[in-house]
């Protein structure tokens, strides 16, 4: 058998396990690429054995980067212990680790209208790039962006001010809300 040579993203597959693909269409295609595609189904297996050691992998921090609704509450439902800041477009808002968390998800609103995919880029101290991530899947005009952070490396951290910036991509990109967090060291143990 010849490998995949269309597979489907990794993202995709765990969104469609974790049953978060909004898009009728979408679904339609996943299913019938599963159908036909050995290679991609045995990944799909290899999703769904991952998805139910995710609390596992939270806990050990492996899980960084964009997140879906469907993930987060999965982690949530699973006893992850899940910390969440919430901010709107101009927004400061101070953010710290606390004993316990897993995992420190950063939610950002924006109005995502018109828009599919944007890009996320952090900069912390003196604009120096603290991460990004690229074609993040974005809807409507109340979406919002989850962005998640192993507990114990931001634990690592000193103090700092961190600003993230959300672009559309594509062509003509646009800067769809610009948000800080200033972020406090945890106080160190007694
Ligand atoms: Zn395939």
């Amino acid at each position: 058998m010849l490998p995949c040579q269309t597979p489907i993203p990794d993202a995709i597959l765990l969104d469609y396990w974790a049953r978060d693909l909004h898009d009728g269409e979408e679904m339609n295609r996943v299913e019938e690429h599963l159908f036909a595609c050995g290679d991609c189904s045995a990944r799909l297996h290899q999703t769904a054995a991952l998805g139910a050691g995710l609390t596992a992998l939270v806990r050990q921090g492996r899980v960084s980067g964009i997140v879906s609704r469907a993930i987060l509450n999965r982690l949530q439902r699973d006893g992850a212990h899940v910390r969440m800041f919430w901010l709107a477009p101009g927004e400061t808002v101070p953010c710290a680790v606390f004993p316990g968390d897993d995992v420190i998800v950063t939610a950002l609103r924006a109005d995502f209208s018109g828009v599919d995919t944007v890009t996320l880029s952090v900069t912390g101290p003196d604009d120096s790039p603290f991460g990004r991530c690229d074609d993040v899947p974005v809807s409507g005009p109340r979406g919002e962006v989850l962005w998640a952070n192993p507990a114990a490396l931001l634990r690592q951290l000193p103090s700092m001010r961190l600003e993230l910036t959300l672009t559309s991509t594509g062509a003509a990109p646009t800067e769809l809300g610009r948000y800080v967090l200033e972020h406090s060291a945890s106080t160190p143990p007694i």
